[in-house]
């Protein structure tokens, strides 16, 4: 059986990735089935750019097709931020809780309690001389009233609507309005076709 790895880190796009894959007659492994990986570094300056550095790089690494996924959430009041920078918003250790923090210090310094928004997430998936790359986008709003439990990251802060934020849909709902649910929609059937 044919395998993929789903080149990243965090548990929250993994889960999403996974559920999405699950459906694809291939064996799904993670970077937690390593020891010792090396992280690639992301210095592109677009979500494409850095999806596909750490597609590539796992693949060098391993020898198996990589899919990777980059993305993050682009704020309008504060011109874009933390785009590329999501996961490291409040630097090189943090995690949801201290990227959300940055997120609202910074939303509070421009004197604002909401702003549009969207999420982008860009999805590579490389073999050897395969590669294959998709975008998903939702616009929404963030303010500072977290609302949720579910989803991860910023979710809690990213309204889709006047009440409702991402972390209060299920993980199938998430899916279906989602930036990565839009990228993997689109990535699934090429997948298809190359294990078919
Ligand atoms: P990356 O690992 O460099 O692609 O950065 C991804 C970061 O963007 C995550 O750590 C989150 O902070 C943010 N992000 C991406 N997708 C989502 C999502 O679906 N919900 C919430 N935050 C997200």
């Amino acid at each position: 059986m044919k395998k993929i790895l789903i080149a990243t880190r965090n548990n929250g796009k993994l889960r999403e990735m996974t559920a999405a894959l699950s459906k694809l007659p291939v064996k799904i492994l993670s970077l937690a089935d390593f020891d010792n990986l090396p992280d690639a570094v992301e210095d592109g300056k677009t979500f494409e750019d850095n999806a596909r550095i750490k597609a590539k790089f796992f693949h060098e690494l391993t020898g198996i097709a990589c899919l990777a996924d980059d993305s993050g959430l682009e704020v309008d009041a504060l011109n874009g931020e933390p785009g590329v920078n999501s996961a490291r918003y409040a630097g090189y250790h943090a995690d949801d809780g201290t990227n959300n923090s940055v997120l609202l210090d910074k939303l509070k310094k421009v004197g604002v309690e909401k702003s549009t928004a969207d999420y982008r997430c860009a999805l590579c998936f490389i073999d050897d001389g395969v590669e294959i790359l998709t975008v998903g986008k939702i616009d929404g709003t963030i303010k500072i009233s977290p609302r949720g439990n579910g989803g991860f990251g910023y979710d809690p802060y990213f309204y889709i609507n006047d009440s409702k934020t991402m972390a209060e849909l299920t993980a199938a709902e998430k899916d279906l309005i989602s930036h990565r649910g839009e990228a993997l929609r689109k990535i699934l059937p090429l997948l298809e076709a190359l294990n078919s």
